[in-house]
């Protein structure tokens, strides 16, 4: 680890080390494999490909499909017009998908292919549907790619029919299956009709029946994207992740929007629930009031191992500003919170939410990496780390627990079945963030017995 000063470690602008971000067509690949029966495609190389999917099957244990245009030299120097041709042909042919939903990389956004013109220039067999999004992944992150890709669906396909169908649509954000399973679960507690797009549920945490199935159940269908048009209103959760597409939707079939947090703690998914209440003039039901009831008890109950303990806090852009909500609702201060990916409203969200709480102090930042949050711990210590794999280098090196929640986390099992969103979902934040902290409290003590026996 180099030592550098805070001004040396400000003054490097052109390097990045430990990225706290993949590039954007992981998050184009992750919103199509949302959608039922699509292929994503990878207009690039195979190898940009390749890593896409490794990225997302180590992080979900599971299959993450896509093809690729398979670009050699000649596609570099000519254009990939004929790959992408050939290549939704053969897609079509051999893996038969309802929708090919394409994505750009960095070599074909510096040749320059016009993908709208190859699109419209391609046999595209009756019933079948192609869309794109252009990924150039030396700007943004993931998370741009995310948003981008559902820009590009809602831009190909959302009508606004005129007639509406009551339906609130809900834009999850870049979360796991188990997220969106909860998102759905609230809202049919509410009895509120929503259409979920992307949703990953089913997909990629599609059980094992013994059989392989390309396109499992899950996923949002041609038809609910199609009426995504027709919709009430948008709920976009999280600003910097969903507001985008909502910004899309609107312009294109005039559904108006609300944009609220991710409903990560108890004061988001208040505001969640209520947006939906606001939107069909429902009761939150009893089951739901009882879980925050829950939630509040054992906050209080463990405040005494949470009071006043610095965390760091880093991972994408909407999960660290949920995060960052529920350890201040926890009594806890957030002493350094980062993101890798680009974006002005992050900091001024995450300040906002410090004010609040009258916490000074903390170091906030957009488009930041895990090299600079490592000097920071170094230079003043925190009692928790919370965020992804990556930051397991940074919590051994300093002898400091770590919580893993986001993405990715690619040396844990089973974690993208379970919520972090909802009351549900801070319920088991608060149980795995106070088991660290008192694991490190029994361990420190059975140091002391130690010692005293010695
Ligand atoms: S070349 Fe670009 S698109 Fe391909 S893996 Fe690298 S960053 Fe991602």
């Amino acid at each position: 680890m180099l030592d550098l000063t805070p001004k040396e470690i400000s003054e490097r602008t052109a390097l990045k080390i430990n990225p706290c971000k993949t590039c954007q067509p992981v998050g184009a690949l992750y919103a199509a494999l949302g959608v039922h029966a699509c292929m994503p495609h990878s207009h690039g190389s195979q190898g940009c490909a390749s890593y896409h999917r490794t990225f997302l099957s180590r992080h979900f244990k599971e299959p993450a499909i896509a093809s690729t245009s398979s670009f050699t030299e000649g596609a570099s120097v000519f254009g990939g017009g004929s790959n992408i041709r050939t290549g939704v042909r053969n897609v079509f042919e051999i893996y038969n998908p309802d929708i090919i939903a394409v994505h750009t990389t960095c070599l074909s956004e510096t040749i320059g292919d016009d993908m709208n013109a190859y699109i419209q220039d391609m046999e595209i067999p009756d019933g079948k549907l192609v869309v794109h999004t252009n990924t150039p992944s030396y700007v943004g992150s993931h998370i741009n790619g995310y948003y981008n890709m559902m820009s590009g669906f809602i831009n190909y396909l959302s009508k606004k029919s005129g007639q509406g169908n009551g339906k609130a649509a809900v834009f999850p954000g870049f979360v796991n299956p188990g997220d969106m399973r909860e998102i759905r679960r609230m809202a049919k507690l509410m009895n509120t009709p929503i259409t979920l797009f992307p949703d990953t549920a089913g997909v990629m945490d599609a059980p094992m029946t013994g059989h392989y199935v390309m396109y499992p159940k899950g996923g949002t269908t041609i038809e609910e994207i199609v009426g995504l048009g027709d919709c009430k209103k948008t709920i976009a959760l999280g600003a910097l992740t969903s507001e985008a597409p909502a910004i899309t939707l609107e312009r294109k079939c005039g559904v108006p929007y609300e944009v609220i947090p991710l409903p990560i703690g108890i004061e988001s998914t208040d505001l969640f629930l209520m947006a939906l209440q606001k939107a069909f003039s429902r009761d939150i039901p009893y089951e739901l009031e009882e879980e925050r009831g829950q939630l509040v008890d054992v906050i209080l109950d463990a405040h005494f191992y949470l009071y006043g303990k610095r965390v760091a806090i880093f991972g994408d852009p909407d999960t660290v500003i949920g995060l960052t909500n529920l350890v201040l609702e926890m009594g806890m201060i957030p002493s350094y919170v980062l993101t890798g990916t680009p974006g002005d409203g992050f900091a001024k969200a995450v300040n906002k939410l410090l004010g609040a709480y009258d916490v000074t102090g903390s170091r906030v930042k957009n488009a930041g990496d895990l090299f600079e949050l490592h000097q920071w711990i170094m230079n003043e210590p925190v009692d928790l780390l919370i965020g992804t794999s990556y930051g397991k280098q940074i919590a051994k090196a300093e002898d400091i627990p770590f919580v893993r929640a986001g993405f990715p986390i690619l040396d844990r099992y089973a974690h993208s079945y379970f919520p972090i969103v909802g009351y549900k979902g801070a319920l088991r934040l608060v149980e795995k963030i106070t088991e660290a902290l008192m694991d490190r409290q029994d361990r420190d003590a059975a140091d002391e017995d130690v010692e005293l026996v010695m």
